[in-house]
């Protein structure tokens, strides 16, 4: 791993401010795999050096689990140029961590993400070969119905000729004003960009609100607000294997 400032790492890992870092190095409070340090710019690996301040290991952990509730407007990505993304979003003590999101939601979809450093995990939720199935919430302009159905159970050929796998509709309920409203459910088992925006756009309907609410096993604790997060419970990590 990169060396980094002692008093940055240890800040970042909620042992206090840079400044009350340099005065605890200074009073030789600070060791470095056991040997007292007293320059707090000293720069340590921060996954492999073993820290303690006042005899209380410091630990670096390698990998981060979290689950955020997106909240609509935010990019799914770590960093953008106009945009505020996910990442944007995390203290730094969590930040520190370098988590990346699990796949893509669009801009304005919002619901579970799972953001994590562990490149395996990610890769093996993403693997389209896997097929992890992902369930979504949804508004839907226009009258869903059992034909949808059974056109999503069979393969809809999307605009670009793609004919999606297999997916399980739900007809929640629906709304009948000057125009039909639909709320609906939706398994699919593979994330192609826009995919399920566009599943109804080949059946003529429009997506006017959009939610993930599970991957795999795993679930959106509805009581996150849009934009918090936590860490994933250890019971959580095993769902996802
Ligand atoms: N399908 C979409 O159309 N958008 C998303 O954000 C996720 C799935």
């Amino acid at each position: 791993a990169k060396k980094q400032r002692l008093d940055k790492v240890l800040s970042h890992l909620g042992a206090g401010s840079r400044s009350e870092i340099r005065k605890q190095a200074k009073q030789g409070l600070i060791t470095v795999n056991g040997v007292i340090v007293k320059d707090s710019g000293f720069h340590v690996d921060p996954y492999h050096d073993k820290l303690e301040v006042g005899g209380v290991a410091r630990v670096y952990r390698e990998y981060i689990y979290l689950m955020m509730n997106k909240p609509p407007g935010v990019l799914s990505a770590t960093e953008d140029k106009r945009d505020r993304t996910v990442v944007d979003l995390l203290k730094p003590e969590y930040a520190v961590f370098e988590p990346f999101p699990v796949g893509r939601l669009d801009k304005d979809t919002v619901g579970l993400l799972l953001l994590t450093n562990d490149g395996k995990l990610a890769h093996e939720l993403l693997s389209p070969r896997k097929h992890v199935p992902k369930t979504y919430e949804a508004t839907v302009e226009g009258e869903v119905d059992a034909a949808d159905v059974a056109a999503f159970a069979a393969g809809v050929e999307l605009e670009d000729g793609y004919v999606t796998l297999p997916a399980q509709l739900t007809i929640r309920s629906r709304e009948r004003g000057r125009q039909v409203i639909s709320y609906i459910s939706l398994v699919i088992t593979e994330g192609k960009f826009h995919q399920v925006k566009r599943m109804f756009q080949a059946v003529g309907k429009k997506v006017v609100a959009l939610k993930r609410v599970s991957m795999g096993e795993l679930k959106l604790d509805e009581q996150l607000a849009p934009g918090a997060y936590r860490e994933l419970t250890a019971a959580e990590l095993r769902l996802l294997g």
